[in-house]
Formats: structure tokens, sequence, C-alpha cells
């Protein structure tokens, strides 16, 4: 065997050893039934002409390799944001071992959540015995302050009534009447990650400022900003950065869900279940903040509306990155608060400017693919019209028709937006065909991007969640101008690497 005690090997080289490649070949030969050789090359080179491109938008009824999660994934991740809260998903145990592995793969920590493993018989009798026991245990094993609840298609599928349900479960004294046990439903069927994380930000909010007392109507305002960051892979640091700003500037602020200490745990002996996290005593003071701001509207926007609703005034951005992004997010920041934008600020925006000009001739013109949430999708493409790229394909699953109208307005302020579309609700595999028939020079996105790279050969940058095949990119921020400095080194990089790979008589030592 090519493995022994002495010698364990990856399985990079281990599946390279002869017996595997003959076991792989002999199951080829003898159980794949697969068309010839020629056949599969004749046939995905067919794949990569306009014609199959038009076949393939013409697509209705099936999804390929869609660039979003589902919603209950959304709302964990936002419940992580909460001061010693136990996300609870009602629902199959399966889905909810995908949205830990997939943020565990992400951020490399381990990611505490509780499912109360909905089986066929709960499918057939409603889950509410679930949902009571679950709660029971989830509170007596993991003694959190909160526990927030979201639901798999399996419940909604069958139209469990949580409200009713978490009612029933106190009544039963499966939890104390007063526990705090917000709720979100989550239906996976509609929507993605986005829409659930927004969910369930506007059910913590809704629990604290209607359901734990009965309505509670604003006072007197206690001058702080409202953050609501939205689902970001990078939010370990972007947090930390836009609190590096907002302290700088002295603007008191709450960050409503923040997972940047739950996501970055250190090691030092101690298993931190709970870690960081906004403090459900400025969850309940919220209602009394001079305004709340969404950064990215996306993810935001039936919280935002609830908040609008208490009397409050709201903003939204766009996943704020790159120098017009982040100017806006810190003229707005000051409006509100009245404090002024920091002279060492300022300086750090002519840092990132004087960076851009200084790499002009590489950037000049390059074309560029991306594709995640609409939110980054969008702030990506202003900072490469910024920077004189041009995005040409941009594309976005969970996106609908208002954000083309918004990109479509976007490459209209700049003469590098002439020729770039927008793709809403489509696929990696649209984008495949784009990069086929219409090849650029980069493709910005996941980790999924990758099978694209090796297809098509054009590099990859990983900018957006989930990045699971390199590690700790979401330590160092992507958003405000020092996260849009890293940001133009990565794409940097990547063109020096492409041109170095390319160059013979041109390879120099100055670029
Ligand atoms: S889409 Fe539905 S079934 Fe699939 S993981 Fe999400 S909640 Fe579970």
């Amino acid at each position: 065997m090519p493995q022994s005690a002495e010698k364990t090997k990856d399985h990079v080289s281990l599946f390279k050893e002869p017996e595997y490649t003959e076991m792989f070949a002999e199951k080829k030969a003898n159980f794949e039934c697969r068309p010839s050789d020629e056949a599969v090359l004749a046939q995905s080179e067919y794949t990569k002409t306009w014609e199959y491109r038009e076949k393939n938008f013409a697509r209705q009824k099936a999804v390929i390799n869609p660039a979003k999660a589902c919603q209950p994934l959304g709302a964990v991740f936002a419940a992580q944001g909460f001061e010693e809260t136990m996300p609870y998903v009602h629902g199959s145990q399966g889905c909810v071992a995908y949205f830990r592995s997939h943020l565990a793969r992400h951020f490399k920590e381990a990611v505490p959540c509780v499912s109360d493993s909905m089986t066929e018989d709960a499918a057939v009798f409603g889950g509410l015995n679930n949902l009571v026991d679950g709660l029971q245990n989830c509170q007596t094993l993991y003694k959190p302050k909160m526990i927030a609840v979201s639901t798999t298609c399996m419940a909604e599928v069958i139209g469990d009534d949580l409200s009713a349900f978490i009612n029933t479960a106190k009544e039963k004294e499966a939890v104390p009447a007063d526990f705090a046990v917000p709720f979100a439903h989550t239906p996976s069927f509609v929507g993605s990650h986005t829409t659930g994380y927004d969910n369930m930000i506007k059910g913590v909010l809704n629990y604290f400022w209607d359901r734990e007392k009965g309505e509670v109507k604003p006072g007197a305002s206690n001058g702080k900003i409202n953050i609501i960051p939205g689902f970001d892979g990078y939010a370990v640091a972007n947090n930390r950065e836009l609190k590096r700003y907002l302290d700088d500037m002295g603007v008191d602020y709450t960050f409503i869900s923040d997972v940047s200490d739950i996501y970055d745990t250190p090691s030092d002996g101690t298993y931190r279940m709970y870690d960081g996290g906004t403090k459900l005593d400025d969850v309940r003071d919220a209602i009394n903040a001079k305004a709340t701001i969404g950064l990215q509207q996306y993810c935001s926007d039936k919280s935002l509306e609830y908040v609008a609703s208490k009397g409050q005034s709201t903003a939204s951005f766009h996943y704020p990155m790159g120098v017009g992004a982040t100017d806006a997010l810190l003229m707005k920041i000051s409006e509100i608060s009245g404090k002024a934008i920091t002279p060492a600020i300022e300086k750090e925006r002519g840092r990132l400017v004087d960076a851009m000009a200084d790499s002009q001739a590489y950037l000049h013109g390059k074309k560029v693919a991306i594709f995640g949430d609409p939110d980054f999708v969008y702030s990506m493409a202003a900072f490469l019209l910024e920077m004189g790229c041009e995005p040409a394909h941009c594309l976005s699953t969970n996106a609908g028709k208002d954000w083309t109208a918004k990109m479509e307005a976007l490459f209209a302020t700049s003469p590098f937006g002439v020729g770039c579309k927008a793709y809403a609700g489509k696929d990696l595999w649209h984008m495949r065909s784009l990069l086929f028939t219409e090849p650029t020079d980069l493709l910005i996105g996941s980790s999924y991007g990758k099978y694209l790279e090796k297809d098509t050969g054009i590099p990859l940058i990983r900018l957006t969640f989930p990045v699971f095949d390199r590690h700790h990119h979401h330590r160092f921020p992507t958003m405000g101008y020092q996260g849009a400095l890293r940001v133009l080194v990565e794409i940097l990089d990547r063109i020096f690497e492409v041109t170095d790979a390319a160059s013979d008589i041109s390879y120099d030592l100055v670029r």
C-alpha cells in the first residue's frame, strides 16, 4: 500500500499512486458507461460556442451551480452576532450540518448551532414536540442568553407556526416565559442567505421592540447610530475596520449583529461557545438611536423598513468598498452624528488614491467578470470603474430586476462601463458561457470560481464568501480605504503573476 504509519500521504499525492490510478481507470472502463473521449471532447467544445450560450441563457427550469446559499444559513450567521446567543434551526439536522460546515470551512472556526432534528414523524404530524424538547435541551445544555430560531424547507413546507410553537413551549415551561426566543421564518425555496439574514435581524429587533414587553415606543435619543453590517464573509475584519473609523470620529454606535469575535476566537486553551456579539441590552436600546444604517441594502431591506416604522431615519449602502462608496458612507455618518471625518481618515483616502494612480498602467482597460451577492457585485463593479477597469460581466444569482437597473445606471456613470452587462438570477453555468464567448482578463468571486478558472484559464481572485480553499482572507478588511487598498493589491498581484508567467524577453524585475 502507498500509505503506512511511517509514510502518510496527502490525498494530492496519494491518488497519483498506481493502486489508485489503476482503480480509477478500471472504474471508468467498466462502470461509468461513458461515451468515448472524442465524443466528450466534442460536446465540451460545443458548450463553449455562442450557439450553446443562447440555449444556456434560454434555460428556464434548471439552475446549475447557483452563486448563493439558502435562507437559514444567513439567519444562523445573523444570530451568531448577538451576545451569548445560540442559533437554533427548526427542521432537518442535515441542513444544519451544511450551514455549520459551510461557515466553518470559510472562517476556520467552530460554529455553534443546534437543530431539533425533525424527521418523518414530524413531517407528518408537525414539529411542535421537536421545538418544545429542543428549546428545553438547548437552554439546559448550552446555557445561552438567547435562542434565535429559524426554519428549514421541511418546517416551512408543512407550515409550522413558530410564534404559536414558541408560545406553547413557554406555556409548557420548556424555557422561562421571559427568556428571549426571537424567530424568523426562512423558507429556502424563496430568497437566499441574504434574505435569511434580513429576516433574522428583523426577528431579533421585533422581539426586543415589540414582543418582549409589549410594544416599546422610542424614548429620548441615545445619540448612537445603529449599523446593520449584512451577510459578509469578511465581517471579522470589516466590522473592526468600520469600528476603527467610528471610534476615530468619536461616533457612538451599536452594531446590530457583530460576528467579528465569534468567528475569530483565539487559541489559548479555552473553548468559547460564545464570544463577543451585540449586547442584548444594546439591542433593546437600539430603538432610541439617531438612525440605522444598512451597509448592504439587499441584506437589510425588511429590517430597515421595520426600523423606519418606529419613526427612526434609515440609510443603506451597497457594501462600502472603494473610494466613492467609502466616501458616501463616511459622509452620511458625519451628517447623522455631527462628527467630522478626521484628518487621519482623509490621509488614508489620499494614500489609496495614490496607490491606484501608481498602478494605473496595469489596471487600465482590464476586463473583469464578477459574481456574488448583489451588494458585493455592485460595489466591486463601482471600484473597478474607479480603477479604470471594465466590469464586463456582473452576475448575481440572488439579485432581481431592481439590481439590474441599478447596475446599468452605475455602468452609465463611466466610459469604462460601456458594453458592461448585469445578469440577475443567473448561475455559474451561465457565467461559463459568458467567459468562453466573451473572455475577460480576470474573474472575481468566491472559491466556487476555481472550476471556471480551471475550465477557461481566466485567473480567479477570491474576494467574497465563501473562500474555502485559501486561508485567513477574512482576517483582512475589504471595506473602507484600507480594505480597498488590500483589494487593489490582490488584483494587481494576479495581474503581475499572469504577466510574468506569459513573459520571456519582458520577464522584468521592475513592474
Ligand atoms: S435548501 Fe432547504 S433542504 Fe436544502 S439545506 Fe437549505 S433549508 Fe435544508
